[in-house]
């Protein structure tokens, strides 16, 4: 029997075609009926330009149905979908065409002459563009083709997506994903969720990312449901649609956005069945705040671009601040010493996953895949973690932001968590600076609310606790610490700007 992802989902879709997929902030909606229709069409365009069964078709679009319909086509036509984020500039496309060998790319209209010059050089033949209202050559081209298309019969390992990700360290790295990983995950995840007719999804993510188009649109499918689907977070926009949703999806900043926002009350989250965070750590302090406010607890988990969701907390039971959960049914997930070796319940270390979500390992790089995997098959994450005696794991941060200072192990999280809870702090992030005499010295940089709050005030508190090793030698104060789309503290960017402090090089 065919392993194609998108049969699965078929197999899901409402009896009745005509009910809603997608409906736009503006009111626009998309049936099941067009998904499918539209998935065919397009489906007809890339196999008429050429792209045959396990060839790679790249996407850098902004968010809309029909960039959804382009990653539903590659997986009917049997194509692996790169979907690309579109803060990529130049030089990173042109890395990513000359790697992937995509045979098709799809890019913004106004990007349309740049990309064609990178994909001439590439050796990428077409380029077919899209613009956010769904306009552009793929919808003209595609518009008078058959909405008819046979899904192409896929094997489980057959790959469905090459997602790029910087993952543990340097350069990106495309981890192939197959047919099955995805599919697993997504009936995990469903269950796991307890998704349930009527459940309504407020769609608030990125598409070219895991968390927005995998889990996200992926538990939909499987559900057969709406999902209101914005462009981009706007804090009026969700207090708008929460109403008529049962699920929302987002990274903390999206929660702690809601939080400012004075519009956001219990009222407007009537309907909802359930919060879920993930893609970057959320602070205790919005968990609770946001239970106070809204009487939810968010759920928490944690996943990965290689693996897509390892851990959660639970539907029913507790759901703990601070920790990611358990890990899903079907996921092993261990803590291990740089040997490999496991560690006891409570110690800290590396995280290792295995299960049938772990990817194919990385594209044309058998070397570095091999590298990431334990002879028993456990992928090695890249996450410091520990997991406690009821099997909740509590992520500390990546294994490359651990600092070593003088010679001592310091994981930032746990001065990141002190400074946090002090008065005034909003948040901070704790690196690792160049420092002559220790090799690295720790750093931090704080987002504080209260102007009149100094660095000794902090060090003088942390002293209290920590090792004098751990406490930071420089503190930055800063209006914003600086994301990326996803949530996640660019800490590379704050070791960047800091890099001299104590070098004194230019
Ligand atoms: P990505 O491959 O971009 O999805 O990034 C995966 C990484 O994001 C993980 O290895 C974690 O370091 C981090 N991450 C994802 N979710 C969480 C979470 N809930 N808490 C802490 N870190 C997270």
């Amino acid at each position: 029997m065919s392993k194609n992802l998108y049969d699965l989902f078929r197999g899901r879709f409402p009896a009745d075609l005509g009910q809603p997929f997608i409906e736009t902030v503006d009111g626009h909606v998309f049936t099941y009926g067009d998904l499918d229709e539209a998935s065919g069409r397009i489906a007809n365009l890339l196999t008429g330009l050429g792209v045959s069964p396990g060839d790679r078709v790249a996407g850098q679009v902004e968010k809309s149905p029909q960039a959804v319909f382009i990653y539903l086509a590659c997986l009917r036509a049997g194509a692996a979908y790169v979907p690309l984020n579109t803060a990529y500039r130049r030089g990173e496309l042109e890395y990513f065409f000359s790697d992937a060998k995509p045979t098709v790319v799809v890019c913004r209209a106004e990007f349309e002459a740049e990309t064609k010059g990178i994909a001439d050089t590439c050796g990428v033949v077409h380029v077919l563009t899209l613009d956010e209202a769904g306009g552009g050559s793929l919808t003209e081209r595609s518009a008078g083709l058959s909405a008819d298309f046979a899904t192409i019969e896929r094997r489980a390992d057959d790959l469905a997506a090459v997602l790029y990700t910087s993952g543990t360290t340097g350069r990106a790295k495309g981890a192939m994903l197959s047919h099955d990983n995805l599919a697993a995950n997504a009936l995990t995840l469903h269950k796991a969720w307890g998704w349930k007719p009527g459940d309504v999804l407020l769609h608030i993510l990125p598409v070219f990312h895991t968390h927005g188009l995998f889990v996200a649109i992926h538990c939909v499918l499987l559900n057969g449901s709406p999902m209101l689907f914005m462009g981009r977070f706007d804090a009026d926009d969700v207090i708008k649609l929460l109403p008529r949703a049962t699920v929302m999806m987002g990274v903390p900043t999206h929660y702690t956005r809601l939080l400012a926002a004075p519009g956001f009350t219990a009222g407007v989250c009537r309907n909802m069945r359930l919060f879920i965070s993930g893609s970057a750590p959320l602070l205790s302090e919005t968990f609770h705040a946001f239970e106070e406010r809204t009487g939810y607890t968010i759920l928490e988990r944690c996943g990965m671009t290689e693996t897509g969701m390892n851990t959660s907390n639970p539907l029913d039971g507790d759901r703990i601040a601070g920790t990611v959960g358990l890990a899903l049914p079907g996921v092993e997930a261990r803590v291990t010493d740089d040997d490999g070796t496991v560690l006891p319940v409570g110690d800290t270390g590396v995280l290792e996953i295995r299960g049938p979500n772990v990817f194919k390992g990385y594209w044309q790089m058998p070397e570095k895949t091999a590298e990431e995997f334990r002879s028993d098959g456990f992928f090695i994450t890249g996450d410091i973690a520990r997991i406690d005696d009821k099997g909740y794991v509590t992520i500390v941060g990546r294994a490359k932001d651990l600092i070593i200072t003088g010679g001592f192990n310091v994981y930032p999280k746990e001065i990141e968590l002190l400074i946090d809870e002090m008065d005034g702090v909003d948040e901070s992030a704790v690196i690792g600076l160049p420092h002559p005499d220790f090799g690295e010295a720790v750093g931090a940089v704080i987002k504080s609310r209260d102007k009149g709050l100094d660095g000794e005030t902090i060090t003088g508190y942390l002293k209290d606790t920590l090792a004098n090793f751990k406490v930071p030698k420089r503190i930055y104060f800063v209006d914003e610490l600086p994301r990326n789309s996803m949530g996640k503290v660019q800490k590379n960017m704050l070791r960047e700007q800091y890099k001299d402090t104590f070098t004194g090089s230019s």
